[in-house]
């Protein structure tokens, strides 16, 4: 094997995944491993999904790429989609999270430009956010561990603590042009937002000509059992950043808008190369396709129900290893007892994946095509992780 040339930047768990079935990673040598971290909520449809392979071979045989000089009829279809699907009237497609983000942030600050308001930049944002790793959307995050080293902060970002009221109308001035959230935070530690703190954004958007921004990168797209997460909540935002689901796998983002947020963004104000090229719009649209199909959103809130009753009996059970469960849909979040790192590693060590987050939680987020039988496997898999760190945690204790 050659020695690789990478950058250090990833601490990566020494697992080599070779192929993929339904919810399944398989490795070079063949082992199986249940996968409920999904490539980071990414691989909605999980792997080898039939529909997803098929449209990307036969758009595979046809054209890749033509850039965004020509027309895009998959733009127009996708677009068309997720318009007809949540408030928006407007899509500009990107290749990842950070970029959705990134025109997030210009759409809002051009508003407020076009508005006669070129002073309003500033963007209200809230302790324990992530929403992407370009040096905008460090400054967006406000954490300290990923802004350090690199320069002076971008200007424009206020951060307020996590539902903090009053925090956060102290920090709307006159340059303020919108207020960025995650309606659940993800990496944060699937910290939901309650449904009345996000109205009351709204009305403090409303009542000051601000824009309202949520951030669905990882709550959108079925996620949570509804296509979008604010579904869930009454709350409707002006401009909203989607990727991880929407590409099932395949680099994709979005920035929806609503029109008149979207009115400050004319021909050659924001660009890029390879954003909704038709290799992603053909599997873009095809994971619509899915996820709009009759009855598979359904079949997520299903899932979901025996994966949070079987989560609280093993709560019950393991105290001293599980304090909560939290979340929505299958972006449920174990807050551990023990080192959420501990618990990852020990359900690694039966065959099982999730993913790590902020404030000491472990993320379950499986394709949304898991049964409810992967489901009750999964269960049975945290249990026997449970059962041997609630062990250690009493041998510890005695
Ligand atoms: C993952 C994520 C991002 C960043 O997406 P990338 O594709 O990694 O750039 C932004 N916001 C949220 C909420 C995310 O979960």
């Amino acid at each position: 094997m050659a020695e690789a040339a990478l950058f250090d930047t990833f601490a990566r768990a020494p697992l080599r995944f070779e192929r993929g079935e339904g919810v399944w990673l398989v490795t070079e040598s063949g082992e199986r491993y249940l996968d409920f971290g999904a490539g980071i909520a990414v691989n909605s449809l999980g792997y080898g999904h039939p529909h997803l392979v098929g449209a990307l071979k036969a758009q595979a045989d046809k054209v890749w790429h033509t850039s965004n000089l020509f027309e895009q009829p998959g733009q127009e279809t996708l677009s068309r989609r997720l318009a007809d699907n949540s408030f928006a009237d407007k899509v500009f497609f990107t290749n990842s999270g950070a970029e959705a983000l990134e025109c997030a942030i210009k759409t809002a600050r051009r508003y407020q430009f076009v508005k006669g308001h070129p002073e309003r930049f500033h963007i209200v944002t809230f302790e324990g956010a992530f929403h992407g790793r370009t040096l905008a959307t460090i400054a967006a995050g406000g954490q300290a561990k990923y802004l350090e080293g690199f320069g002076p902060k971008v200007e424009g970002f206020d951060q307020v603590p996590f539902g903090d009221m009053d925090a956060l109308k102290a920090a709307i001035t006159d340059a303020t042009a919108a207020i960025l959230i995650e309606p659940i935070q993800g990496e944060g530690g699937i910290r939901p937002v309650p449904k009345e703190f996000l109205a009351a954004l709204r009305q403090i958007c409303d009542d000051n000509g601000l824009l309202l921004i949520f951030d669905e990168v990882q709550t959108g797209v079925g996620r949570t059992g509804k296509l979008f997460a604010y579904e869930w909540t009454g709350v409707s935002p002006d401009i909203m950043a989607l990727a991880k689901g929407i590409g099932g796998g395949f680099p994709l983002g979005a920035c929806l808008a609503t029109a008149e947020a979207a009115s400050g963004m004319t021909a050659g104000t924001h660009g890029t190369t390879y954003g909704g090229n038709p290799l992603a719009m053909a599997v873009g649209n095809a994971v619509l396709d899915v996820i709009l199909g009759d009855g598979f959103l359904e079949n997520v809130r299903d899932v979901t129900l025996v994966l949070r009753q079987g989560l609280a009996s093993l709560k019950d059970r393991f105290p001293n290893v599980i304090e909560d469960i939290r979340g929505e849909g299958l972006l449920l979040g174990v807050k551990a007892k023990v080192p959420a790192g501990d618990l990852v590693a020990a359900m690694r060590g039966e065959h099982m994946l999730a993913v790590p987050a902020g404030d000491n939680v472990v993320r379950l987020l499986p394709p949304l095509t898991v049964t409810a039988e992967e489901a009750r496997e999964g269960l049975s898999r945290i249990e026997k992780a449970a059962e041997k760190l609630s062990a250690s945690e009493m041998k510890k204790s005695a």
